[in-house]
């Protein structure tokens, strides 16, 4: 496997476009607008800096490495001699069908398609091809550079060999890859997001202020971030999604979102990416304000 493409050059996309270039691949980054792209190659140089400076790349690979990406704003131009396809563009169910759909036509038919879904079903996704035993779920971890997981999501046509191939692959980045079902949430998402609602319902019923709770499961469990502040990360609103995935797909009530986190997401209170969730994020700043609503009077 020598060429990959990546689809979508947001957050994600340019941290798996970075670590693929950065071990030796071709890589063809993929997006609808030019002006992301332009920014996701700033961004990806941006953060080889950071790893020159630590001492864990030189600068000669950095500049191999950026040499080694090429950007596209067409879909069939840029995939069109892709071994691999990693679809990382907007979280939409509808989206990501319609993308597989042209994914098919344009790749060669020996090549492998994943996805880096947070929640859709891949089973789902694999079933538009004509290739859903080629079809799979790469899940990295935000910031994909520095996070060791990749969760491996088999869906239900996946075959053996694909999937050995992906752990293979996913070693060879240097990270830890885990392979797991296709059911709402995967095992990320399905442990993780429940436990940040349920933390959201402590706030709500006033069992506890922002700060202990984040504090308890700082100090209490070893968490190196609490649950409110990590949903602030991971936006309010990709919450309150994957919530809505797990509710609909295993039709259990313990899966509600909570009426806060609806509130503050209907209100606009996104979390980092505007500037406040439950906490307070102005530009520059590394301390934690708790948004004025949630302050202790
Ligand atoms: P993002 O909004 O930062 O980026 C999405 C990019 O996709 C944008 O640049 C957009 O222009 C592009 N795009 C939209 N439609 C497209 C199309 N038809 N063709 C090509 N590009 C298109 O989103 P993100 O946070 O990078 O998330 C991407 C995927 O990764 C989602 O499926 C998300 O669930 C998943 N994911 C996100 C995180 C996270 O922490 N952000 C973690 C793991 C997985």
């Amino acid at each position: 496997m020598k060429s990959i493409a990546v689809i979508g050059s947001g957050t994600m996309g340019n941290g798996i476009a970075h670590v693929f270039a950065q071990c030796g691949y071709q890589v063809a980054l993929v997006d609808i607008q030019a002006s992301q792209l332009e920014k996701a190659i700033a961004s990806i140089s941006k953060n080889m800096d950071r790893q020159v400076a630590k001492g864990t790349l030189s600068e000669g690979e950095k500049e191999k490495a950026l040499n080694r990406i090429q950007t596209f704003t067409q879909l069939e131009e840029g995939v069109k001699s892709a071994d691999l396809v990693v679809e990382a563009a907007t979280e939409n169910e509808k989206l990501k069908l319609e993308i597989f759909k042209q994914l098919d036509q344009f790749v060669p038919a020996s090549a492998i398609l994943a996805t880096n879904t947070s929640s859709i079903s891949i089973t789902k996704i694999a079933a538009v091809t004509q290739r859903p035993s080629q079809v799979i779920g790469m899940h990295f971890m935000n910031p994909v550079p520095v996070m060791k997981l990749v969760e491996v999501i088999r869906g239900y046509s996946t075959s053996d060999e694909v999937t050995e191939i992906i752990m293979e692959l996913s070693k060879n980045l240097g990270k830890v890859p885990v392979e797991v079902n296709d059911y709402p949430g995967f095992v990320a998402n399905r442990i993780l997001i429940p436990m940040i609602n349920e933390a959201v319902y402590s706030l709500y019923e006033g069992v506890a202020g922002v700060e202990e709770i984040d504090t308890v499961m700082k100090l209490g469990m070893a968490h190196p971030m609490g649950p409110l502040q990590l949903a602030d990360f991971i936006g309010l609103d990709v919450c309150l999604s994957i919530l809505r995935v797990l509710q609909d797909g295993f039709g259990n009530p313990k899966y509600a979102p909570c009426p806060l986190l609806i509130n503050m997401v209907e209100a606009g209170f996104k979390g980092v990416k505007t500037g406040q969730g439950f906490y307070k994020y102005t530009a520059g700043s590394k301390d934690l304000v708790v948004a004025s609503r949630f302050s202790k009077k």
